[in-house]
């Protein structure tokens, strides 16, 4: 894939980048290697200091970090501005919290003297994905560069100027030179990074087949490595659900970033008793939903990020509809304009057992479910390859209990959307990945847990 970014609401190619090549990309791993034997020396005020500077620059020109993500993987302008602001947030978060999350635990043992000291590990490689192209960055980089350890940024091919423009603010706020750096490379490069002793570890997050493709790379070296893959998230509506509130959400947890999210609702699995009314609710809300221009402030659904990302949306539905699933609004990209636009889509009546039911439909397309009781909603939800996260409506206590307790998935929230915090761990099990971002879970990922015992 051409490093370029190519405005998804229009087609057009704004602007082209010349990969770095193998000298280029050696030189900034020796950087990176140098600035660690520095940077790890320096104290934690210090870096919370750069750190909450980092927080002041995005909040001081969020517009113009909001523009560059709209432009380059089309969501909404309003959305965009609402990630600056929460990356300024997981800054001060971890400005804050990292010195006490770093600190020497001392353990009571035979010996004189045993505790537990987390030291960095070095240069971490990120591979991350254009859907939050500046949130899924600053939640790496914020817990990284708080331990010590110093980052190397692999973003996503279409959006090279927000990979810049990360780096730039991270310099800009004061951090050595070489303790952030971009890298301009095709994804056919990690796994030569991955066997480079400069490289300590990495963390991804996308699809499946690039999970695979790292873990394998950096399992032949022995190396440390999380991953953040793809979600099929159920959201669960039981009889005793407010559906009111429960639809408004739906649609919100749904049509986020476009649609084009991990922890998106994708499977709405609704108690029989009141599907016909959640049914009906949920397709007038969609109707609702103004598809356009993603720089205009009324606009709810922007473009698809990628002309690929469109035609596998397409293909998926098509292949739905072949299984019996019958579209109640939706179901055809929007060919009257430029861009990769698709509409809000419903479908309902696909058996749950066929493959497509089981898959990851990354756009604003939701599969609607129903079920008779709760044990069959606990089923079908958990009928999945992947764990990330699910959202579940009761107003009984006795079924919250049940649902927090059974569902297969590494976040569970009960009336509300999935969604991440940086106060709370983040991530998924079976097939959407393993290890946690955020929280002092995430900042304990790539440490060295030294054990130090004086007799
Ligand atoms: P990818 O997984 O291909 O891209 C994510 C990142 O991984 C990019 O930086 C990409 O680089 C890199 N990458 C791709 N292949 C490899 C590889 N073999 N080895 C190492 N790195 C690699 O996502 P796509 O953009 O192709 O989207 C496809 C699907 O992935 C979506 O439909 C969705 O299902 C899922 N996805 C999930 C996300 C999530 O938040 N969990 C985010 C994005 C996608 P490059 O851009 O240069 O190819």
């Amino acid at each position: 894939m051409a490093i370029a970014t190519i405005n998804p609401a229009t087609g057009e190619t704004l602007k082209t980048f010349e990969a770095l090549n193998d000298a280029e990309i050696a030189a900034k791993l020796d950087l990176a290697n140098q600035a660690f034997e520095q940077y790890r020396q320096t104290s934690f005020s210090q870096r919370s200091h750069w750190l909450q500077k980092a927080a002041d620059i995005l909040e001081q020109d969020k517009a113009e970090f909001a523009k560059l993500m709209t432009l380059e993987m089309g969501k909404p302008f309003k959305a965009a501005i609402a990630e600056v602001e929460k990356c300024a947030v997981v800054c001060r978060y971890y400005a804050e919290h990292a010195p006490s999350f770093l600190a020497d635990v001392s353990v009571k043992t035979d010996a004189s003297q045993s505790f537990v000291r987390y030291q960095p590990m070095g240069a971490i490689l990120a591979v991350m994905p254009w859907n939050f192209p500046f949130w899924q960055v600053f939640r790496f980089a914020a817990p990284a560069l708080m331990a010590g350890n110093v980052g190397l940024l692999k973003h996503a091919s279409n959006v090279p100027q927000c990979a810049l423009a990360i780096e730039d603010i991270i310099r800009r706020a004061g951090f050595p030179e070489g303790a952030f750096q971009t890298l301009l490379i095709g994804a056919a490069k990690v796994a030569d990074l991955m066997a480079d002793e400069r490289v300590k570890a990495a963390t991804l997050t996308g699809s499946e087949p690039a999970g695979i493709s790292l873990a394998v790379a950096a399992g032949k070296q022995i190396k440390k490595t999380v991953l953040e893959l793809g979600g099929s998230d159920p959201f669960i509506v039981l009889e005793s659900a407010d559906l009111e509130t429960a639809v408004v959400t739906a649609t919100t947890a749904r049509m986020l970033n476009n649609g084009q999210s991990c922890i998106a609702a994708k499977r709405f699995i609704v108690a029989e008793a009141i599907a016909d009314k959640f049914e009906k609710l949920l397709l007038e809300k969609f109707e609702t939903l103004k598809v356009g221009d993603p720089m205009q402030p009324d606009t709810d659904l922007g473009p698809l990020a990628t002309p690929g990302i469109l035609q596998d949306l397409n293909q998926q539905v098509q292949s739905a509809i072949s299984r019996g699933g019958k579209v109640l609004t939706g179901g055809h990209p929007l060919s009257d304009r430029p861009g990769n636009f698709y509409p809000p889509t419903i479908i309902i009546d696909i058996p749950s057992d066929t493959p497509i039911a089981k898959e990851e439909f990354f756009g604003p397309v939701a599969l609607l479910f129903r079920v008779p009781d709760i044990d069959a909603a606990i089923k079908l939800a958990n009928d999945s390859p992947f764990g990330l996260g699910a959202s579940a409506w009761t107003t009984n206590s006795q079924e919250s209990d049940r649902l927090v307790e059974e569902i297969e998935a590494g976040a569970v929230f009960i009336n509300s959307m999935v969604k991440s915090d940086p106060r709370l761990p983040f991530g998924g099990i079976k097939r959407s990945g393993y290890g946690r971002e955020l929280s002092i879970q995430g900042i304990h990922e790539f440490v060295n847990v030294k054990t130090v015992w004086v007799k």
